[in-house]
């Protein structure tokens, strides 16, 4: 069962770095399908020992939720594809981490290289990123373009292609027994199955009713095993009767700032990245 984070949470790292006073949870941040903006953009925050380590997305809103959260620019952040409810934030990070002089430059950046050409031309190639003059685009990351995966903080991450619209424009991302975000996706029941350990919280697309580019309920259902199902955290859906529709089939759906205990990541395996 998917559990809110309530008070304490225990993790079961067994790696000397993440041992076992690390408390892991992801903070979802926003719940909403693109045109449900009360529910907020689809993101969330990793967080260790309430800390942020990673935040995925960054959708209409979502820097400005991060920050009433956190209080400081993120470390770090994921992009899983260029749809703009998930990243129309990225201008207003840009300005925020311009501005901000001990921070230019080291917001780490993380996205498939895919992604690159697509935000240029989205978000990054409007003419004087600043009024002043002075600023490029892209100088106020730490732009990591990536394939497989990376590593942050000593722990890699999978990133792994989903099926949403075009094919190589959409990926998920992993940490190997603590969680998997799939970003926008129709089922990928045998990535899910390969990437999703045994304690993973898997945060899945689903609406109630699928399309060509996402998941619905009857996907679900069909294409993922009840295992599989009863580790599944459900977002980007379409309203709360949604979200309430999708609990009475049994199923855990994650709500706009809720927080969901997550299992310690495993050690990194040998050769990973
Ligand atoms: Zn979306
Ligand atoms: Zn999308």
């Amino acid at each position: 069962m998917i559990d809110a984070v309530a008070g304490a949470t225990t993790s079961e790292g067994k790696s000397g770095v993440h041992d076992r006073r690390d408390a892991w949870s992801l903070h979802v941040l926003g719940t909403g399908a693109a045109s449900a903006i009360d529910l907020g953009s689809s993101g969330a925050v990793l967080e260790r020992d309430g800390e942020p380590l990673l935040l995925i997305d960054c959708g209409p809103g979502t820097l400005e939720h991060y920050l009433r959260a956190h209080g400081a620019l993120p470390p770090a952040v994921f992009i899983t594809h260029a749809h703009m409810d998930h990243v129309a934030g990225l201008e207003r990070l840009f300005y925020a981490a311009w501005f901000d002089v001990a921070r230019r430059g080291r917001v780490k950046l993380f996205m498939h290289a895919n992604l690159v050409p697509v935000l240029q031309a989205r978000v990054a190639d409007y003419p004087n990123a600043v009024a002043e003059g002075g600023a490029n685009f892209w100088e106020g990351f730490h732009l990591i373009p990536l394939s497989r995966g990376f590593w942050l903080d000593d722990l890699w991450f999978d990133v792994f292609a989903t099926r949403h619209h075009a094919p190589g424009t959409s990926f998920g991302v992993a940490l190997a027994g603590c969680f998997v975000w799939t970003g926008d996706t129709r089922p990928i029941p045998e990535v899910v199955a390969a990437i999703a350990g045994e304690h993973t919280l898997i945060a899945h697309d689903c609406a109630l009713h699928g399309n060509p580019s996402h998941t619905g309920v009857d996907d679900l259902e069909r294409e993922y095993s009840p295992e599989l199902r009863s580790r599944m955290l459900l977002y980007h859906y379409g309203s709360d009767a949604e979200a309430d529709a999708l609990r009475a089939r049994g199923l855990a759906v994650a709500e706009p700032g809720g927080r969901y205990a997550l299992h310690a990541p495993l050690p990194v395996r040998p050769g990973a990245g």
